[in-house]
């Protein structure tokens, strides 16, 4: 454990959110509020009389109280009022010249009934906010911090940055580039040398940056953006559509400030949901008797905001140019901010820069939790880190009664690539649950889950049949992509991991030596499921069969076979002999044959007169869990 006065936390002191982080050997993670999960502290202050609320509470109070909420003070720090025509526009509180300034210094001061605030002494209220956080994580009084800016902040807004962080009574140990840090989350720095875009999309900005990592260091060499261009924009298309169509088909003209508040909280919660549905319905009273309906579907939503995607991919352009490079020298591309998200901004991104970007981490997070990797380095604690040149615990996903089927083995060498089919184990099944797993035991329940993600619009068909190829591919960074493809329809779904975040050394051996101790049993339990399930899969079969040609064959016969099928599956649950189910199914399968030769003539008769019929597969190699 580390000396508790050693501790640096990293700080994203962001536009809309701030959030604090750190990181040890298991990798970086965030601090929450102490007693709740919740690691997202909003950038808004409120002057509530005596009173200074930060945070959640504080963005509540925005509506009624505009002129004492301060929001975006990041878009003052160190900034004369000259240089903000567009963003006071923008601001419901008062900015006024600092009254300190003499001729040339020009400073703007946010006024707050009559006192004025600078801009680093509100952002302090934000620092001690999540200073305490981390003290009350730690239980400790934490005073080091690393705190992340802009790449294109200048010296002045440097400065006012760590003048925020001392008056929090922080020693700002360094202050770095946001897309420094969210290339560190990754663990980027420990490539030789590499080429990175990382492309910043906000609430309100966005930024792209071309980095050089040479020798451990990371050089800006360009970077591009817009101050004035984020999600707000995206909410703001639907917000704009929806206040026309309520004139147009209603009558109304929206004057109230609750509606437009509650037509943007509306907007962005249709955004969000357009990004894993084709569409999505908003519904809202806009007057007595007059309720607006409306549904939206992705491919509207997509037209909508394709203008916006494209300003943002003609800066990356431009950042490419401004370097030098063209899109074949990048050799990575971290995605940063909420509305990277919309997987419309994803797609274009992956076209302009030709490579599949980063989406392993949160790219709400990922700068505050590079911030906590920059801490531990500058606090000395990055030695116990894994090393990532062999994968150091087996990979893989779950499979049908909790088993595990290893992709990737422990100690592969990385970078990797490997790719397995499954199948359904029921009938007309249209999603498959992928659960991927880490560790070296047998059972699910007993490894590490990495993550979880879904495959869905399978078509139709009987259990079996559908052909699921799932690869996974570990790149030269250790960043996992599992994808699951199914053959017939294309339809794929992917979800990628840093599957050495959250494991330590110590760790790994530990499960290492757990999963030896544990060999036997766990071969008996993993070859128990086996059983079950392929004797489950012939008894569903069997009962298909029975059901379509059941009359073919003699009663009798026909209703022996149902109370056996009746008994073995009443067996499978409670028998955990596999030997004794292995003989069971072996008998039943013999005692099926005859209705089985039965059902064939009988197919075959169908065919000649025209009808096709699905050929079945015997065996299922593995199979998905329904849900
Ligand atoms: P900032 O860097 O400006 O503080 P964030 O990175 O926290 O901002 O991003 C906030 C933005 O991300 C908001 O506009 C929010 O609507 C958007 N956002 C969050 N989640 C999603 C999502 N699932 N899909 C699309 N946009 C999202
Ligand atoms: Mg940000």
């Amino acid at each position: 454990m580390t000396d508790k006065q050693d501790i640096i936390i990293g700080i994203d002191l962001g536009t809309t959110n701030s959030l604090v982080a750190f990181a040890d050997a298991k990798g970086p993670r965030l601090i929450p509020q102490v007693g709740t999960e919740d690691a997202i502290l909003p950038s808004v202050v409120c002057f509530d009389g005596a009173e200074v609320v930060v945070g959640k509470k504080a963005r509540d109070h925005a509506i009624e109280k505009p002129k004492t909420t301060v929001h975006s003070v990041k878009r003052l720090m160190g900034q004369g009022l000259a240089n903000l025509r567009d963003d006071l526009a923008m601001l419901a509180y008062d900015v006024t010249q600092s009254p300190d300034d003499t001729g040339d210094r020009d400073t703007a001061v946010v006024a707050i009934g009559n006192r004025t605030y600078s801009p680093p002494e509100i952002s302090a209220m934000i620092l001690r906010e999540l200073k305490g956080w981390a003290s009350s994580h730690f239980e400790c009084d934490v005073t080091k911090a690393v705190i992340t800016v802009p790449a294109q902040f200048n010296d002045a807004q440097r400065q006012a940055t760590r003048d925020a962080g001392t008056i929090a009574g922080l020693d700002v140990v360094r202050i770095i580039n946001e897309p420094t840090a969210a290339a560190l989350a990754y663990g980027l720095d420990r490539a030789e040398h590499a080429t990175i875009a990382v492309y910043d999309f906000g609430g309100g900005t966005f930024d792209v940056s071309i980095l050089r990592l040479e020798d451990g260091m990371f050089e800006v060499l360009s970077t591009n953006g817009d101050t004035h261009l984020g999600g707000d924009d995206l909410d703001a298309a639907l917000i704009d559509l929806f206040t026309r169509e309520i004139r147009d088909t209603l009558g109304v003209d929206i004057t109230s400030p609750t509606i437009r508040q509650q037509l943007r909280t509306l907007a962005e919660a249709i955004k969000i949901r357009l990004g894993d549905h084709d569409e999505a319905k908003i519904e809202i009273a806009v007057g007595a008797d007059k309720v607006f309906r409306r549904t939206v579907t992705r491919e509207e939503f997509e037209t909508m905001i394709a203008p916006l995607v494209a300003r943002t991919i003609n800066a990356c352009s431009r950042a490419m140019a401004a370097a030098k490079l063209t899109p074949e020298a990048i050799d990575q591309v971290v995605l940063v901010g909420g509305s990277t998200r919309v997987p419309l901004v994803r797609q274009r991104v992956g076209e302009a820069f030709q490579c599949e970007p980063y989406t392993a981490l949160n790219p709400e997070q990922v700068v505050a939790l590079g911030a906590g990797v920059q801490a531990s380095i500058l606090a000395g604690l990055q030695r116990d880190l894994l090393l990532l040149d062999v994968t150091p615990l087996a990979l893989g996903i779950e499979t049908m009664g909790g088993a595990v089927s290893k992709l990737i083995p422990a100690n592969t060498r990385i970078p990797c690539e490997v790719t397995e089919s499954f199948s359904t184990y029921q009938d007309g099944q249209v999603n498959v649950k992928i659960n991927v797993l880490q560790g070296e035991r047998e059972l699910a329940k007993d490894c590490r889950s990495l993550g979880v993600f879904e495959l869905s619009g399978i078509p139709p068909m009987p259990a079996g049949i559908p052909k699921l190829d799932v690869t996974f591919l570990i790149d030269q960074n250790g960043v996992l992509s599992v994808s699951a493809k199914e053959q017939r329809s294309g339809t794929v779904a992917s979800v990628q991991i840093v599957p050495s975040h959250g494991l330590t050394r110590d760790e790994v051996d530990r499960l290492r030596r757990e999963a030896f101790a544990h060999a036997r049993e766990d071969m008996t339990a993993h070859h128990l499921v086996d059983v079950r399930t392929t004797l489950s899969f012939d008894l569903n079969k069997a009962e298909r069969m029975l059901n379509k040609h059941g009359h073919l064959v003699e009663a009798a016969y026909r209703e022996s076979l149902a109370a056996t099928i009746e008994e073995l599956r009443r067996l499978t649950e409670s028998c955990d002999d596999p030997v004794l189910l292995n003989q069971r199914r072996d008998a039943f399968n013999q005692s099926t044959m005859a209705l089985a030769e039965r059902a064939v003539t009988a197919t075959l008769q169908q065919d000649e007169a025209g009808t096709t019929t699905e050929k079945t597969n015997d065996t299922v190699k593995s199979a998905q869990e329904k849900h």
